[in-house]
């Protein structure tokens, strides 16, 4: 699940907060039992996860690749990695997720929401010099990079490149700061529109351009497909219409493929 996911259940979640939590279920190695009796102070994401702030201590969700909720519902045939039960007598499961307890310090520090592009308080240049610092890495990498850009999924990360006519295996640290800036613009901008249409509860598939296509919807030219250099995931790019950008002459830098 990608940031305007988690974000759009952050959302859906907020009748929860000021409620206090009556019941606990699930497995964990951390003392869930710890947030029995407390109150949730606050719901928010950041990038892909999710944070339940209650007085002592913070739940992290991180809802993977296939993790799933359900608010006063059940998903049939399914055990819930995380049961919750509420004084007011609404109960949310947290399916298929990763569930961790951190210290309410450690959270706020360590998932700051200025590192996260659909925040108010973003820092876009903070962004740029992390991705030039990559040096010859490639962009399609980098731009998925939780710690530089939390929440950016394979898809944000395809539909931003092709909007920002940027070819995936360009060397992060040899992309123009402008160019930077308009790729992030457009990982801001690709990252509200699926959360509206999450939050219209919409699928985001008519909006896509790029991910999964056999034609580019600007040239009509062949779209390629490939790995990306380190991730294992998928990248879908048209080669006339994105920029291989290539490191000046002389820097030492192994060439972009
Ligand atoms: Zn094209």
């Amino acid at each position: 699940m990608e940031g305007p996911g988690v974000r759009t259940i952050a959302d859906r979640l907020l009748p929860l907060a000021g409620k206090r939590v009556t019941a606990v279920e699930g497995r964990s190695r951390f003392p869930l039992a710890r947030i029995r009796g407390e109150p949730v102070e606050r719901i928010y994401p950041v990038g892909k996860l999710l944070f339940l702030r209650f007085p002592a201590c913070t739940l992290r969700v991180h809802f993977l690749m296939w993790g799933r909720y359900r608010l006063d519902g059940e998903i049939p045939g399914k055990v819930p990695k995380l049961t919750l039960s509420f004084d007011d007598g609404s109960v949310l499961r947290i399916y298929a997720s990763a569930i961790a307890l951190l210290g309410n310090d450690e959270a706020e520090q360590k998932y700051d929401p200025t590192l996260d592009p659909m925040e108010p308080a973003w820092d876009r240049e903070r962004a740029i010099r992390l991705l030039q610092a990559k040096g010859r890495e490639e962009i399609g990498d980098g731009v998925m990079d939780q710690e530089i850009l939390p929440g950016v999924g394979n898809i944000i990360r395809n539909e931003a490149l092709f909007a920002a006519r940027v070819h995936p295996a360009s060397p992060s640290g040899c992309i123009p700061a402008g160019v930077l800036s308009r790729l992030l613009e457009e990982v801001r901008d690709f990252s509200f529109t699926w959360y509206r249409y999450d939050s219209d509860g919409k699928r985001i598939q008519p909006a896509l351009q790029i991910y999964r296509k056999k034609t580019c919807p600007e040239c009509g030219g062949r779209v390629e497909s490939g790995r990306t250099a380190s991730l294992d995931r998928i990248s879908f790019w048209c080669p006339a219409c994105q920029e291989k950008h290539r490191c000046p002459a002389g820097t030492g830098r192994r060439p972009p493929r």
